[in-house]
């Protein structure tokens, strides 16, 4: 691992003391980049630890809104969110990923910016425009089966890897930011990833001296929320297909609805034109499998992945199957079911 400095960041005002953000990571739980830097990938010159700011481990809720600081655990995160009906999807989303021993560790900015897990871009040996712009990308004609569908381009077919990140994207969570100068920034998590197209070194909206400091969620009546992921084992995989779905039915008429999808997309999918497609109208069996060609009618496979665009159609009708018929019985619900 190439040599690098520290610097600690006691307080997000600190941001200010750092000298240069040319060749600065920020470091929080480490479960990621600390990974990128043994392979090479990351090759910092400097790291500004966050692990002493304080004021970033604290989760506080109003009437309406709930505010997770950024170095609040995945452990904490889930555990707050179970007791929270509006944030049980989060909650799921949470347990669904990783093992407890990562959740322990990893934090809500730093699983937000994660990175993606495509095979070539963490081999040094393969073209990566991700990696290495410019380069090519070795997945297009490669072993592909873990690439998304969705938001993809020439130079880049890389899935985003992040549970917590659909479920905030179905949540409609907003990003809490602060760049050296002093600079706050509210992003809709919608819009804080970028699509690949031609640049897909850039990953997000943000700019390098630009931190996470919390996460807002509002505390608004969702209706019955699910979290189904599909994935090669029951424990510690990333997801092939996921769907977040937050739905209210009253008296047959889906009222409103919140979905996004994990493991199909460039970055976590909202699936506006599903949801567009579906509020207002009858729940039935037949709406949720147009709902679901609609928002995969630009879904494109690369061979090895062809496979997910019916497997989302599935999950998709599946879950919202179990919320109708879930909200149809118990009308007032607000939380989780759990589905198999
Ligand atoms: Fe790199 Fe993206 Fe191609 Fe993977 S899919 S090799 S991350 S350019």
């Amino acid at each position: 691992m190439k040599p690098f400095s520290v610097f600690s960041l006691q307080d997000k005002q600190d941001l200010s003391k750092v000298a240069s953000f040319e060749h600065s990571r920020f470091l929080a739980g480490g479960t990621n980049l600390v990974d990128l830097m043994k392979h090479q990938i990351e090759e910092p010159d400097q790291i500004v630890d966050l692990s002493s700011w304080q004021e970033a481990h604290q989760i506080s809720e109003s009437d309406h809104k709930v505010t997770i600081g950024a170095l609040v655990t995945n452990t904490e995160l889930a555990d707050f969110a179970y007791r929270q009906p509006t944030l049980s999807l989060l909650s799921q989303a949470l347990l669904a990923g990783a093992t407890v021993q990562l959740r322990n560790r990893a934090t809500t900015g730093g699983n937000l910016l994660q990175r993606t897990r495509c095979y070539y871009f963490y081999d040094t040996t393969k073209a990566c425009n991700k990696r290495e712009p410019g380069s090519g990308c070795a997945a297009l004609d490669g072993f592909n089966r873990i690439h998304a569908v969705l938001g993809t381009s020439e130079h880049c077919i890389a899935s985003h890897p992040s549970d917590m990140a659909t479920a905030m994207t179905a949540l409609d969570a907003t990003v809490h930011t602060m760049n050296a100068a002093g600079e706050v920034r509210h992003i809709p998590v919608r819009e804080l990833y970028t699509l690949p197209g031609d640049t897909p070194h850039i990953e997000t909206q943000l700019g390098a001296d630009e931190l996470i400091t919390a996460v807002s969620i509002n505390k608004t009546a969702r209706g019955t929320q699910i979290y189904q992921k599909v994935r090669d084992r029951s424990s510690y995989a990333f997801a092939l297909v996921s769907v977040a779905c937050a739905m209210h039915v009253k008296d047959g008429i889906i009222e409103n609805i919140n979905l996004a999808f994990g493991g199909v997309g460039s970055r976590p999918w909202h699936a506006k034109s599903a949801e567009d497609y579906l509020r207002g109208k009858s729940a039935t069996e037949a709406l949720f499998s147009q709902a679901a060609d609609v928002e995969l009618s630009a879904a494109k496979g690369s061979g090895g992945n062809d496979f997910k665009i019916p497997m989302l159609k599935r999950t998709l009708v599946h879950v919202l199957g179990q919320a109708a018929s879930h909200q149809q019985q118990h009308p007032d619900h607000e939380g989780a079911i759990h589905v198999r």
